[in-house]
């Protein structure tokens, strides 16, 4: 063990004080063996990836965080049915591994490029965009169960996928824990053979290859659409970017009961979401549209001059109202000043809550 690390160095959004030990597992079996170390012994635990969907505190973390550093992509079962299966180590980055996978014709994860953060992350809060997300292809999970103390392989339907949601997120969500029940230890993918191209499933991206949404393209252009999308919106890490030195959405897309959207003008994007448990429609509306509809546009920040970036320390990105970013000096309780402001306000004008996608590890919004 070495001394305190300040987690602002760790984290993409940049802030977050020290952390009272800092291990770094180079392999698995070395995460185990710490994770169990520091669970009998009663020490607060943290296990952290790539840092891009944790907001840490100011005063830090006062366990030990364990932050997964093994990489690999691994093809374990070579093409059979048109399919092969691929092992992701839990600290692998995941836009290398989507990298890996593009360059061998597997289509699947295309896109998913340019998202932070490590592969053991991913199921945790089944990370998506652009019409995908991993519950499409993950078949499933090795993991340590720090309650059962025991390695476990839990398939995609152990792991209960929802929108941004997962069995290993609820568990943490539900207790006051600052890490999940199952610390994922690698993950497996199924991808298909396709020719090297695969269809397009979201209208802007389908727009922007000049194709239909549903017809099929060519998984690098693909690829190099997606990253030019998510740049242009600041969803690609940039440290020269300061619209990047976020966690991404900060908000995830509200999930109301279908009368709600009543409520709201025509124009406001609703998109059937199921039911809920009493067969009550649900829809999901943009948390983005709502955002900027309240009143708060890209750039919104609290600094001294109210709207203006360049005396805030924080703001809503310029290019995303969706996220929250350090101009550069800020600390994790300015970003939680804008957040909070923007929640209120959102609900003041209209009624709809709005959730944090990241974790929030020793604070609160
Ligand atoms: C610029 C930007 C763009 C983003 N775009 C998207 C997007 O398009 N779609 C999307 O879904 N997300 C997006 N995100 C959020 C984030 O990148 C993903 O959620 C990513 O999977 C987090 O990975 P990480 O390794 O950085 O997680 P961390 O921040 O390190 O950890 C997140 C949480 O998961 C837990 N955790 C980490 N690793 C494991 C593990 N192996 N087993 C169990 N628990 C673990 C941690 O304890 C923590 O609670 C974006 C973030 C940024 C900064």
């Amino acid at each position: 063990m070495s001394g305190p690390v300040r987690l602002a160095e760790h984290t993409t959004s940049r802030v977050g004080g020290p952390a009272a030990d800092w291990i770094e597992a180079t392999s698995a079996s070395q995460a185990v063996e710490a994770i169990r170390a520091l669970d009998s012994s009663g020490i607060p635990l943290l296990v952290l990836g790539g840092g891009s969907n944790t907001l840490m505190a100011d005063a830090g973390f006062p366990g030990t965080v364990v932050q997964l550093a093994f990489t690999g992509t691994q093809v374990i079962q070579e093409a059979s049915g048109g399919t092969t299966l691929v092992r992701l180590a839990a600290g692998q980055d995941w836009d290398e591994a989507v990298a890996w996978t593009v360059a061998q014709g597997l289509t699947g994860l295309e896109a998913l490029s340019g998202i932070p953060g490590s592969a053991g992350a991913t199921p945790v809060q089944n990370v998506g965009a652009y019409g995908a997300d991993v519950s499409h292809t993950l078949v499933s999970v090795q993991a340590w169960d720090r309650v059962a103390g025991d390695l476990v392989t839990l398939t995609a339907q152990d792991l209960q996928f929802g929108y941004r949601d997962s069995i290993i997120k609820r568990s943490l969500l539900a207790s006051d824990d600052t890490t999940p029940r199952w610390v994922v230890l690698s993950a497996d993918f199924r991808l298909h053979h396709t020719g090297r191209t695969a269809p397009v499933r979201f209208s802007q991206l389908a727009h922007a290859l000049g194709v239909e949404e549903g017809e099929w393209a060519p998984l690098e252009t693909i690829r190099h659409h997606v990253l030019h999308l998510r740049a242009g919106k600041g969803m690609v890490l940039d440290p020269e970017d300061h619209d990047t030195w976020s966690t991404g959405s900060f908000f995830t897309n509200p999930i109301v009961p279908a009368p709600v959207r009543a409520h709201l003008p025509g124009d406001a994007p609703a998109y059937g979401a199921g039911a809920d448990e009493d067969g009550n429609a649900l829809v999901k509306l943009s948390a983005a549209w709502l955002i900027d509809r309240a009143g708060f546009s890209k750039g919104f920040g609290l600094g001294p001059e109210e709207h203006d970036v360049a005396g805030a320390r924080a703001s809503l990105s310029t290019k995303h109202t969706l996220a929250v970013t350090n101009r550069g000096t800020a600390r994790t309780a300015d970003l939680l000043a804008i957040a909070r402001t923007v929640r209120d306000g959102v609900r003041d004008r209209w009624g709809v809550e709005l959730h944090p996608e990241p974790v929030l590890v020793g604070c609160r919004l």
